[in-house]
């Protein structure tokens, strides 16, 4: 075989390894193939508030949870203007592309951004967080957002370290976590860990399309959301409020909920949350045994240089000198129907990242790690062969 030859249409069954949107288990989708219903259906509406219920359990949060239609961006947006004034100071923690989206977004809506700067391969030091709350003695800081699971680079930041930064510190600042690429496949608790509005979306951890979100907002959150002045209707939580749903001014995408239902049901009930998680972490051991053992010979390496924040939900996966994530991405695609997540930002063509979370079992992480090593061969990538025996000792 050679990396030239005539691209063809792969027979079988694609291997999605993308870190979102992830694949759909096939109860999920035929739930959300659901007949047109009103909305205030009382049939609707029961399956409704189980979804709120379920939700709230996998955030594992007693708080408020608001819903839109819109993708993690919008989450993202509303969280802000749902919180924040025009000129009011957040303080960003640097983790790569997610976060300096978020800081960009922040700055396009009228806040001053102050961020926490980090090198995307170690990660932010905790003591620099501390180190900028102490020095806000006047409190100007009103938010801290932090990016739970960087899905650009592969890395996890301990949130329990942030709240105990603030906590150390005494800094009234709200805390905010972006749990997109975290929820319902790491570890997350959004009340014991003191975070004051949370971001979720549906397509990554949930297990659903891609285009609903939501924040969930904790009492000290609802008392400032109280005074926020930023413009908002779509996103306005007080107008929400007002409405039977608690959620979405407008319609409510009911064929999103008839999934949300099927997917809460395998998490919660089927599978269990701690064993989701758990299965996350052994599937990701799996994962990184390849790659560390891809590694020898001058192969790829991984992108995160911190080990004890390695996330459990993606790889970044820094390609040899020389050679092109894209390309060889190309070639898995077209070769093998196996779909890779690129680099983002500064990282395009860099690092290719595998996505472990979401409807994942052992023989499509083999698969994927498998074909993987095959396309280095293919793609004349050095490494050292033997990544998928590595894997299998992991899990074994
Ligand atoms: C995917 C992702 C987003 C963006 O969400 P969209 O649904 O693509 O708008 C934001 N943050 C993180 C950490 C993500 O993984």
């Amino acid at each position: 075989m050679s990396a030239s030859e005539t691209p063809r249409k792969p027979r079988g069954r694609q291997f999605f390894a993308n870190p979102g949107p992830t694949n759909i288990p096939d109860s999920v989708l035929l739930a959300t193939a659901h007949q047109t219903m009103d909305f205030n259906d009382p049939n609707f509406l029961e399956v409704y508030d189980g979804c709120i219920a379920g939700l709230k359990q996998v955030l594992r949060t007693q708080h408020e949870v608001f819903l839109y239609t819109g993708s993690g961006h919008a989450a993202w947006e509303a969280t802000l203007v749902n919180l924040l004034s025009p000129g009011e100071t957040v303080l960003i923690l640097e983790s790569g592309y997610f976060s300096d989206s978020w800081a960009q977004m922040a700055k396009d809506l009228g806040l001053e951004v102050q961020m926490v700067a980090a090198d995307w391969r170690r990660g932010v030091d905790i003591a620099d967080v501390r180190a900028a709350l102490a020095a806000d003695t006047a409190h100007a800081i009103k938010a801290v957002c932090v990016v739970h699971n960087e899905t650009a680079t592969g890395m996890m930041i301990p949130l329990p370290e942030v709240r105990a930064a603030l906590d150390a510190t005494g800094h009234p600042a709200l805390l905010l976590s972006d749990t997109i690429s975290s929820l319902g496949s790491l570890d997350y608790r959004m009340d014991e860990w003191g975070i004051d509005a949370c971001v979720g979306g549906s397509q990554k951890g949930l297990m659903l399309p891609t285009g609903m979100s939501f924040t969930g907002v904790s009492a000290k959150g609802m008392e400032a959301h109280k005074t926020s002045r930023l413009p908002k209707f779509y996103f306005n939580w007080s107008k929400m409020m007002t409405r039977r749903h608690r959620s979405f001014v407008g319609t409510v995408p009911i064929s999103f909920f008839y999934g949300l239902q099927e997917s809460l049901r395998l998490m919660l009930q089927e599978e269990g949350l701690d064993n989701v998680i758990a299965r996350h972490t052994r599937l990701a051991r799996a994962v990184r045994a390849a790659v560390q053992h891809w590694s020898g010979n001058n192969g790829p390496q991984f992108f995160c240089l911190n080990p004890a924040r390695y996330s459990d939900s993606v790889t970044a996966v820094m390609m040899p000198e020389g050679h092109d994530g894209d390309s060889f991405r190309a070639t898995a695609l077209q070769r093998f129907n196996l779909s890779l997540g690129g680099g983002l930002g500064p990282l395009g063509g860099k690092v290719f990242r595998i996505g472990h979370l979401g409807d994942l079992n052992e023989p499509m992480i083999l698969g994927t790690l498998a074909t993987i090593e095959l396309t280095m061969k293919v793609c004349g990538v050095p490494h050292q062969a033997g990544g998928v025996d590595a894997a299998l000792a992991a899990l074994g």
